[in-house]
């Protein structure tokens, strides 16, 4: 096809595609899927070559949210029943993050709930922090703690934060749909901070919350011009006790497309895959690696994701490696940078972020617009079952008595 070999051509020089071809890519058939994986993980291998780098999700602080982000079972008047508890103490946040590390990954993601962090709240991330960093030498650490005020990401970075997570989570035309409390600018102010105070920015979506794929376009440019050095993709979970719950739009297929979509206009971004990655992509998991480059370990936020150890399993008989602690994540010219992470320019990091935060939840692709652009068929449309099977509310791990999963 020669849009696909129009797309190598430019991921392989780092060239933006055009608006058209990234739709066109969500137009696809489900006759060309797989041409579409083959043709993006050219783009993924040239750049993290088999490489799946393992990041690991800490909860510092549980629900008890004032804000009121749809897709997230931490909002206010969320009647999902999940952990709520308040600040780990860095001891016990550093256990978490051990058991993580000890599983394969080499990021530590810490999470906190709330609109952003007071002053205090960063005294307490930085102590984190410090444990974190004290007992596992060359750990990567992202905060995601919520919209940053001036000074914040500094004092991070200088607790020694490598990295720090905030969503653009939707298009600037349909975010507030999804959420009342704060803006879109105000996300984009939070990146623009972290990345300006040397920090890693990463920063990604969520896909599947019944946006178009315009929308969907639009929010992958705009963090494009954004340059994070890390994009999460989360596949909404719908979870039952949030406005979102009805919204299972998602198949493996346009999980798939949109990955690849990802990686065309990012392609030497670390793409990673997060919040509902066992939920809608489900068996075909594996296919979505060669698109992604890095994963969760292990459970999410509030919800259980596979076990840790069926994560490594599907990675090596996928015929990839988890990255190692002395390998850099990201590709030496965007490493060199300066920008941290993957990196060991400047920060320190080696690359970094989080199912969530900013969106702090785990989250999921719906609209289902754009056949034809490119002159293929349209794609099949986007209506599958709700899988609520599939979706368990997380009961062990950080903020409970029981071993985490990893
Ligand atoms: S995504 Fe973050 S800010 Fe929004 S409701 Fe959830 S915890 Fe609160």
């Amino acid at each position: 096809m020669d849009l696909l070999n129009t797309l190598v051509d430019k991921g392989l020089r780092r060239e933006l595609p055009t608006r058209e071809e990234a739709l066109a890519v969500l137009a696809t058939s489900d006759d060309d899927l797989l041409d579409v994986v083959a043709a993006a993980g050219k783009v993924r291998r040239q750049w993290f070559g088999r490489r799946v780098k393992l990041n690991y999700l800490v909860n510092l602080k549980s629900g008890l949210c004032p804000e009121d982000c749809s897709y997230c079972s931490q909002r206010l008047g969320s009647t999902t029943g999940i952990l709520k508890y308040t600040w780990l103490k860095p001891e016990d946040a550093s256990q978490a993050a051990a058991a993580g590390l000890a599983g394969g990954a080499k990021r530590v993601c810490l999470v906190a709930s709330g609109r952003g962090p007071t002053d205090r709240d960063v005294d307490r991330v930085s102590k984190t922090i410090k444990a974190i960093k004290d007992e596992n030498e060359g750990v990567e650490v992202c905060a995601c703690l919520g919209l940053l005020s001036d000074g914040q990401a500094e004092r991070l970075r200088e607790a020694g934060a490598d990295a720090y997570n905030h969503n653009l989570n939707t298009s600037e035309a349909t975010y507030g749909e999804i959420t009342s409390t704060h803006t879109y600018a105000d996300r984009v102010d939070t990146v623009t901070k972290a990345h300006a105070a040397g920090l890693s920015a990463c920063s990604g979506l969520i896909a599947g919350m019944g946006e178009s794929d315009e929308d969907l376009v639009d929010v992958v440019y705009s963090l494009r011009e954004l340059d994070p050095d890390s994009v999460p993709v989360n596949f909404l979970i719908p979870v039952e006790g949030t406005p979102l719950a009805k919204e299972w739009n998602l198949t493996p297929q346009r999980c798939l497309r949109i990955l690849a979509m990802v990686r065309f206009v990012c392609p030497d971004v670390e793409v990673r895959i997060a919040g509902g990655r066992e939920v809608h992509l489900r068996t075909m998991q594996p296919l979505a690696l060669h698109l992604a480059n890095s994963i969760f370990l292990g459970d999410y936020l509030t919800t259980e994701g596979q076990a840790g150890k069926a994560d490594l399993e599907m990675i090596a008989d996928a015929g990839f490696e988890v990255e190692g602690a002395d390998q850099v994540t990201l590709p030496e010219h965007r490493a060199t940078a300066g920008g941290g992470c993957g990196s060991h320019a400047s920060a320190g990091c080696g690359s970094q972020e989080s199912a969530g935060c900013g969106g702090h939840d785990d989250a999921g692709c719906g609209g289902h617009e754009g056949g034809g652009v490119c002159g293929t068929a349209a794609a099949t449309p986007a209506v599958t079952e709700p899988r609520t099977d599939l979706v368990a509310v997380r009961r062990r791990g950080a903020g409970t008595d029981l071993a985490p999963n990893a």
